[in-house]
């Protein structure tokens, strides 16, 4: 690896998970976002294309390693066991490539990254990694979970944690939801502070700041979430008697960001150079809600067992949702871990039980980011039914099928489906579905995908909300959702004149030649060896809290 160019300044990276320009354009006209709004006039702004499917953990990854999903292999927070009919829970020890903070480290240079989803468990960096929101720190952050854990233990003593469990997304009613924002707010100010912290601490030990600071906030993303419809009057899920607060939520905490970005930006220094990025962006979602595997049922490609076999799916369901129910007091964790253990296999019993496989052809896991569809394959999946003779014809039935669905009033539901192999390329092809998709949007609406509710046997695919639905939550999806286009910042006018990035993949090349390493290009064909898979106990928590944010139904 090259060695870093010591005449560089330092570089700043602050990430808005989900942040878009259709929050920042309004806010930034009038006048809220007063720091952003200057370096996007004296640098330059652009969309920025994330990845299929445009979610946090592909997405972090592609812009950690300037490999797309294909090549460092994470699609989603969950990834299907290869030839079980199983989900598990991904992480940085499943990702290829090298990362930006390992190739900093080893060009000699040091490194701060805090809060970067798909870093954990943590690389060894020179310098300090707390990662993101994924890391099971449901609890409260860890300082074992830290890169160097002496070092977050002197900056939590004073700051206090990166990140603690004082929101509780999965709650309901309005008092959550008014409460909700002080909590978002509460915490950009504490990860801010934390973040000056641990930048002075390492200044102090080091004698300069460290050469690539990165610190991500995701509190951009749960607002979108929660709030899109109270924000955007035209929602379709819009509440007319949301209160003033309420319709404010979005702009509050998108101002407090900015408050945020400022002080770091000062705190770095004027002659740093500084990007802000998204890894997706944001939109409303609209009232339907989409049921894959319903839909393939209704057309022959998959069969459900005789109803008398699928009780122990309900008693399943329910046995989950006790287990899941409360977050155990730390003390008496062990006892809970056999439990918890219990409830990642539950998981996917919930979602794969109760189908007769000799009958099924093709089947979705259901994802609430991905309609992908997998072929039962005989020779692959456990109880493979299709033969290999038969995949590609069935493989084209499907996709006809997917682009064939349709709204009650005629217009298409999915905007594309093709084979796995036409969207990606690389190692890692064979761990995406067999058909990759994209919803269309109605209106500028996105619709929800939510796993099949087979307890109500005539539940159809297509489900339109009604009003006490809008909100969200379980079996709802959530009033915000993802877009494709995210944001690039390049803020200082150094940055601003290199040609700005395309997509995520391009970022990192970006951004390291900004560091003064020179870019080579990583054939993702080595694993992260540093990294570890989760304990059956990590993997539960990060389930609850995935299931706490609305990414897990
Ligand atoms: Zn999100």
């Amino acid at each position: 690896m090259t060695a870093r160019d010591r005449r560089q300044p330092p570089l700043l990276l602050l990430g808005l998970d989900g942040a878009t320009f259709s929050v920042i354009e309004p806010l930034t006209q009038a006048g809220q976002l007063p720091n952003l709004a200057r370096w996007m006039q004296e640098g330059t702004a652009r969309p920025l294309l994330s990845t299929t499917p445009p979610m946090s953990f592909p997405a972090w990854s592609s812009l950690q390693t300037g490999l797309a999903p294909g090549e460092h292999g994470l699609f989603d927070f969950t990834q299907k066991i290869a030839g079980a009919y199983r989900l598990r829970f991904t992480n940085a020890a499943d990702r290829r490539g090298t990362s930006l903070f390992a190739r900093v480290s080893r060009a000699g240079g040091r490194v701060l990254a805090l809060g970067m989803p798909a870093t954990f468990p943590p690389e060894a960096v020179n310098g300090l990694l707390v990662p993101g929101f994924d890391s099971p720190l449901s609890a409260g952050s860890r300082s074992d979970f830290a890169s160097d854990p002496a070092l977050y233990r002197r900056i939590a003593a004073k700051i206090g944690p990166w990140m603690s469990p004082d929101l509780n997304e999965s709650a309901r009613g309005d008092e959550w939801r008014e409460r909700a924002v002080a909590t978002l707010l509460a915490r950009i100010e504490r990860k801010t502070a934390f973040a000056l912290e641990a930048l002075s601490q390492l200044v102090q030990r080091d004698g300069t700041a460290p050469d690539l600071i990165s610190i991500v906030f995701s509190e951009s993303d749960t607002i979108a979430h929660h709030y899109w419809r109270d924000f955007d009057s035209h929602s379709p899920r819009r509440d007319p008697a949301a209160s003033a607060e309420r319709r404010g939520a979005v702009a509050a905490v998108y101002r407090a960001l900015d408050v945020a970005c400022g002080a770091l930006r000062a705190a770095v220094g004027a002659n740093a150079a500084c990007v802000v990025v998204s890894d997706h962006g944001a939109g409303g979602a609209s009232r339907r809600v989409l049921h894959v595997n319903r839909y393939l049922e209704q057309l022959g490609f998959l069969a459900r067992r005789r109803a008398i076999a699928q009780l122990p799916e309900r008693w399943i369901r329910r046995l989950r949702e006790r287990v899941l129910a409360h977050l155990p007091p730390v003390a008496t964790q062990a006892l809970f871990r056999r439990a918890r253990g219990a409830a990642a296999r539950l998981e996917s019993c919930a979602r794969f039980s109760g189908f007769d496989w000799s009958r099924s052809f093709a089947f979705s896991e259901e994802a609430n980011t991905q309609p992908g569809v997998w072929i039962n394959l005989r020779g692959r999946e456990a109880e493979g039914s299709v033969a290999p003779d038969d995949y590609e014809r069935v493989r084209g039935e499907v996709i006809d099928a997917l682009r064939d669905w349709k709204l009650p009033g005629g217009a298409p539901i999915i905007a594309w489906a093709r084979r796995r192999e036409e969207v990606y390329a690389g190692p890692c092809v064979e761990c995406a579905p067999d058909v990759v998709c994209e919803l269309a949007l109605e209106d500028g609406y996105a619709h929800s995908l939510v796993p099949t509710p087979w307890r109500a046997s005539t539940s159809p695919a297509i489900h339109t909300l009604c009003e006490e639905e809008f909100a969200g939550g379980r079996g709802r999806g959530m009033n915000g959702t993802h877009r494709p286009e995210g944001v690039w910042i390049a803020a200082d006018t150094e940055t601003a004149k290199l040609p700005p990035p395309r997509d995520l993949t391009e970022v990192a090349p970006l951004l390291l030649t900004r560091c003064g390493i020179s870019w080579q290009a990583d054939d993702g064909a080595a694993k992260n060896r540093d990294a570890r898979p989760y304990t059956a106990e990590e993997a539960a928590r990060v389930r609850e809290r995935l299931r706490a944010l609305g990414y897990l139904e």
